[in-house]
C-alpha cells in the first residue's frame, strides 16, 4: 500500500509523500538515466533493522559511477539519511528505495547539463509472505542486456526496459517470472532475481559476466551455502543445466528465496527441494536477527 501519510527524503529534507515531485522534462525519465536500490528492513527482536546497507549503498555508487551519475552524497550521508528516514517513518518491516537520477536541466542526451537529484522512500513491506508451491519460470525471447550495449553490472533504470518486457511477455503468457539469456545463450537471471540450479548437492549460479546483476541476496545465499559446507559453484550456466537440475530458485532483495515449480512446462523434480528449503529458512532466520554469527549484516534502526 502507498503510504500517503509518510514523508520521502528528497536532496536532504523529509518532504510529505505527495510533494516529492520532478519536472515532466527529467533527464531520467526520458533516458532512463538513473540507478536506484532496493533494500529491506526486517522486524528483529531487537526492533527493526536494516539488511546489508552498506553494501547496497556500495552497490548504488558503483552503479552511479558505471553510468556517469555524479553523486552527492558519501555512502556515510545516504546511511545516516536512510536511518534518519527510517526513524521518521516509523515502520517495522519495510522495504526501502534509494535513487539517484538526472533531474530537469536542459532537453537532450547530454547528460552534463542536468543535476543529480537523490530521493529514499520505504513503504511498508511484510516479512517473507510464504511462497509454498514455487514459481513457474518462462525462458524470455528478449535475451538480458549486453554488457556492451548498457553495463548490466549497473542498477539503472534504463536498462529496467529490459526485465518490464520479459516480466511482462511472461507473466501475459500465464507464467510468474521470466528466465532471461545473455546474447551467448547462457543462463543470466530473472527480471529481478538471480537463478541458482542444485544437482547431487552441488549449488551453481551464473557468473557476473552472464549479464546478471551481482545479487547481494545472491551473495547471501552464497556465503549460507558455504558455510554449511555446500559445494558452491560460480559459474556459465545453459537452459539445459537448469532443466536437468534437482532443484531451482531465485533470490531477491523483494522475493526473498523462492523454489522454482517448473521452467518452460517442465517440473523440477524437488520443488520446494531440501536444500532449497535449508537455505530459505536460513536466510528467514539471518535476516530476523536470530543467527548471531551474521548479526553483522543487520543495521539496527
Ligand atoms: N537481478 C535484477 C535484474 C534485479 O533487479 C535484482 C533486484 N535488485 C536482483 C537480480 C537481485 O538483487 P538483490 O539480491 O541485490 O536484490
Amino acid at each position: 500500500a502507498i503510504p500517503e501519510a509518510s514523508v520521502i527524503w528528497l536532496d536532504g529534507t523529509l518532504v510529505p509523500w505527495r510533494e516529492a515531485r520532478v519536472h515532466v522534462l527529467t533527464h531520467g525519465l526520458h533516458y532512463g538515466t538513473g540507478v536506484l536500490e532496493g533494500t529491506r528492513v526486517f522486524a528483529t527482536a531487537d526492533g527493526p533493522a536494516v539488511f546489508r546497507l552498506a553494501e547496497h549503498l556500495r552497490r548504488l555508487a558503483r552503479s552511479a559511477h558505471m553510468v556517469r551519475i555524479p553523486l552527492p552524497y558519501s555512502a556515510g550521508e545516504l546511511a545516516e539519511a536512510t536511518l534518519d528516514l527510517l526513524r521518521t517513518t516509523d515502520q517495522q518491516a519495510c522495504y526501502v528505495r534509494h535513487f539517484a537520477f538526472l533531474g530537469y536541466g536542459a532537453m537532450g542526451l547530454d547528460m552534463r547539463s542536468s543535476p543529480t537529484v537523490v530521493s529514499i522512500a520505504s513503504w511498508e513491506w511484510p516479512d517473507h509472505p510464504a511462497d509454498g508451491d514455487g514459481i513457474r519460470l518462462m525462458t524470455s525471447s528478449w535475451r538480458r542486456n549486453d554488457p556492451n550495449s548498457v553495463p548490466p553490472a549497473a542498477k539503472a533504470t534504463g536498462p529496467y526496459l529490459n526485465s518490464a518486457l520479459a516480466r511482462r511477455e511472461a507473466t501475459d503468457a500465464g507464467y510468474d517470472e521470466a528466465l532471461l539469456l545473455a546474447p551467448d545463450g547462457s543462463v543470466s537471471e530473472c527480471s529481478a532475481e538471480n537463478v541458482f540450479a542444485v544437482r547431487d548437492g552441488v549449488l551453481r549460479t551464473p557468473p557476473p559476466g552472464s549479464g546478471a546483476l551481482e545479487g547481494i541476496t545472491q551473495d547471501t545465499v552464497l556465503t549460507l551455502a558455504r558455510d554449511l559446507g555446500v559445494e558452491v559453484r560460480v559459474e556459465r550456466l545453459l537452459r539445459s543445466d537448469l532443466y536437468a537440475a534437482d532443484e531451482v530458485f531465485v533470490s531477491g532483495t523483494a522475493a526473498g528465496v523462492v523454489p522454482v515449480r517448473s521452467l518452460d512446462g517442465r517440473e523440477l523434480p524437488a520443488a520446494r527441494g531440501e536444500l532449497t528449503g535449508k537455505l530459505a529458512e536460513l536466510y528467514r532466520a539471518v535476516v530476523s536477527g536470530e543467527e548471531p554469527r551474521y548479526r553483522h549484516w543487520l543495521t539496527p534502526v
